[in-house]
């Protein structure tokens, strides 16, 4: 069992030496019959038994969930119907796993023979059966407790790949590991960062096809240059690199995309990177041979630090193409030119063949945080529609000519602050959605979200720390953005015609941060809400069918699959990630209990244990101590904070992963040992001291004081 019992954590055994014990395994023979190969692929092979021509065919083997989006198009459908639009009412809790974590659970489990695997923070693998939930092995891949701050939106980690008999996990600290499928013990593990001293973190799954595991990273948010690698399923051996924004020209380009690229672009942007992550969704055509991938954004954030003169900055925010074999690029469509609102196009691309004006095309769709639905031919590039599924006021629409947003020249902000909607949250992130082929619709977690972007004064290019933005002054200004964003923020399932690009039906939500989506033939969709259950809803006209209680979140998407006849539902429950950390102290409404893995069938009898009382996730605000620091000690402290602490715990110390207006007077008393000595690691909350000193930390605590001060004393108790 891997737990947290006081504090303590009690991981599994250190693993040594994964590098050198590589493992050739045995060569798969050629079965002609896929059928064939599905009845007696694990008593022959051992379990995970995952191919070309097993995914290919994956629609005629549908009881198996056995890559992130279920197929190589990412659809995130299932044509299982036994579970379905007449009997879902009935749909009960078969088993449940509780999960030892404070932090986000945004992975789908994967699911292949009957075995069910899943990770949750710190990387941590699980593989159950799937029918029963009895646990079959656990993996820690032991990873440095000093990367928790090195992540911008938490520990997550958002699925596992299998491919021949191995399972794929990808860590936080950058190295992808291969695990043997039926014991959990790693064959091979590799490093798949380029440069230890900059925050490259890991967050998103892993992907293999035709032999290859493809993977990216995260990590603009601190000064990195984005890649993206594809590795030998195999050995672990790395086939081919593609930067996703050029290097120092004085050094060479690595081929002629990155010439091409750097005109793009000004000033010293290698020095803290460009940024250009791609930290989640990739697709891969098989009849094209092209892998899709999705991009992020500038590193920093203000464009007037990285890229003076402006620019596109390719291949920021966008979607680029590039040849499987050979890593080589094809073509890209930019979502967001110069890129400066976190505007990553990340967020996942779906593959499907549509009827668009008469004509079969075959396409990919995006809705990206900036807004945005695009369809795009996934042939050629080319631009075949965009329409704002959001209300947004970055751009006024997509000029179909150029396929460039016509942009409000009023979002490239200066340090005035100014209200930028979508906000760096987006209108849709990294929560997958979901196409159903039956319906032909694309249901997409929407949020209607608002920010204020202000530049700050300088920003350091050597040091790359911070967003190259303010938190802080004009308070005025920010209070009047703060009350519209508040008044305005909301979020929804929107149902969404992908070929007239309108919605079609839509679900309200009371707050905005509901989970991921799945598709079914069954005529459902299901998702997590931010109300803390799990919903299933029509299909064709978003009727709500069924619905319960998860006692948390499950921001997650859903899968299903089948063992021994009878279907399955899968999710994770976990509330966390960036909205969590940024946006926590609005969700007074929350009581999450326990982070699980939930698994329902028709006439499922489990129960949930009650949930705890304190469960609460904003506690009520209680009076802090008196503030004993000098007001120059307070500025510094609010600057600092700015640069150090703003990402995980809040603009303004309100909210974060915790919030520390609402630190315990034990807190407060440890906050020097947390903050330097690293009390809390295990939780995420690693040391500072390589980065700030004593005094520092005295001032970041005074401010934190002064700010639990100003809001109690605003709550007029
Ligand atoms: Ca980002």
């Amino acid at each position: 069992m891997i737990g947290v019992d006081g504090g303590k954590p009690a991981r599994a055994p250190s693993l040594d030496a994964l590098g050198s014990c590589l493992r050739k395994s045995a060569r798969i023979g050629l079965i002609a019959s896929v059928a064939l190969l599905n009845l007696s692929a694990t008593d022959a092979k051992g379990p995970a038994q995952v191919d070309q021509a097993r995914m290919l065919a994956a629609d005629s083997n549908p009881g198996e969930w056995m890559s992130g989006g279920r197929t190589f198009d990412e659809q995130r459908f299932s044509p299982l119907k036994q579970i379905n639009d007449g009997n879902v009412g009935q749909l009960g809790l078969a088993w449940y796993a509780d999960i030892d974590t404070e932090r986000g659970m945004e992975s789908s489990p994967i699911v292949v023979d009957g075995v069910l695997y899943n990770v949750q923070p710190w990387n941590i693998v699980t593989a159950f059966d799937a029918k029963t939930g009895r646990k079959l092995w656990t993996y820690d891949p032991q990873v440095p407790l000093k990367y928790g701050r090195m992540a911008c939106c938490d520990i997550v980690s958002r699925g596992l790949a299998a491919w021949k008999g191995k399972i794929y996990v990808a860590a936080l600290d950058g190295r992808l590991i291969a695990l043997d499928a039926k014991t959990g013990k790693p064959v091979w593990s590799t490093l798949t960062v380029d440069d230890t001293d900059r925050s490259y973190t890991i967050t998103g799954a892993p992907r293999v096809y035709e032999g290859k595991v493809i993977i990216g990273n995260g990590g603009a948010e601190q000064g990195v240059r984005g890649y993206v690698s594809a590795y030998n399923a195999e050995s672990g051996k790395m086939l081919w690199r593609f930067f996703t924004v050029p290097g120092e020209p004085a050094k060479g380009f690595e081929n002629k995309a990155m010439e091409m690229a750097a005109k793009t672009w000004s000033g010293q942007w290698w020095k803290p990177g460009g940024g250009g992550t791609v930290w989640d969704a990739v697709a891969y055509d098989p009849a094209l041979h092209l892998l899709y991938v999705g991009v992020g954004n500038g590193s920093p954030w203000a464009q007037k630090f990285r890229s003076p003169d402006g620019g596109d900055n390719l291949f920021l925010a966008s979607i680029v193409a590039l040849d499987l074999d050979t890593g080589q690029y094809v073509w890209h469509y930019q979502t967001t030119p110069g890129e400066q609102w976190d505007y990553t196009a990340t967020q996942q691309m779906i593959l499907a063949d549509l009827t668009i004006g008469g004509k079969p095309r075959k396409v990919l769709m995006q809705a990206p945080k900036n807004g945005f639905f695009y369809v795009l031919d996934r042939k050629t590039g080319e631009l075949l529609s965009a329409q704002k599924f959001s209300p947004i006021n970055w751009a006024t629409g997509v000029d179909m000519k150029t396929g460039r947003p016509i942009e409000n020249p009023a979002v490239r902000y200066g340090e005035v602050p100014v209200l930028v909607s979508p906000g760096a949250g987006g209108a849709h992130n990294w929560n997958p959605m979901a196409y159903s082929p039956v319906t032909r619709l694309v249901y997409i977690p929407v949020s209607e979200t608002y920010m204020a972007y202000a530049a700050a004064t300088s920003y350091d290019l050597d040091k790359h720390q911070g967003l190259g933005t303010s938190f802080s002054g004009y308070d005025a200004e920010r209070k009047k953005i703060a009350e519209y964003a508040d008044a305005h923020t909301k979020g929804w399932l929107s149902a969404w015609n992908p070929v007239t690009q309108k919605e079609v039906w839509r679900v309200a939500y009371p707050l905005n941060g509901s989970g991921g989506t799945l598709a079914t033939a069954g005529n459902l969709v299901f998702q997590g809400t931010i109300s803390a259950s799990m919903a299933a809803y029509r299909a064709d006209n978003g009727k709500k069918l069924w619905e319960m209680p998860a006692q948390n979140v499950p921001v997650a998407a859903p899968i299903t699959y089948m063992v021994d006849g009878e279907q399955y539902v899968a999710v994770n429950a976990g509330w966390g990630g960036g909205l969590a950390h940024v946006e926590r102290s609005k969700y007074t409404s929350l009581f999450l209990g326990k982070p699980r893995l939930l698994v329902y069938k028709i006439g499922g009898k489990a129960k949930l244990p009650p949930m705890p009382a304190a469960s609460r996730i904003v506690p009520e605000l209680q009076a802090p101590p008196k503030v004993t620091g000098t007001p120059e000690q307070i500025a510094k402290g609010e600057k600092l904070y700015g640069a150090n602490c703003v990402l995980c715990h809040g603009v303004a110390a309100r909210g974060g992963v915790k919030d520390l207006r609402h630190m315990s007077s034990a807190t407060h008393g440890e906050f020097l040992d947390i903050v330097l000595g690293g009390k809390r690691a295990v939780n995420g909350m690693a040391s500072f001291a390589d980065t700030i000193s004593k005094d520092d930390a005295e001032a970041i605590h005074q401010y934190v004081i002064a700010r639990a001060n100003a809001d109690w004393e605003d709550s007029g108790k």
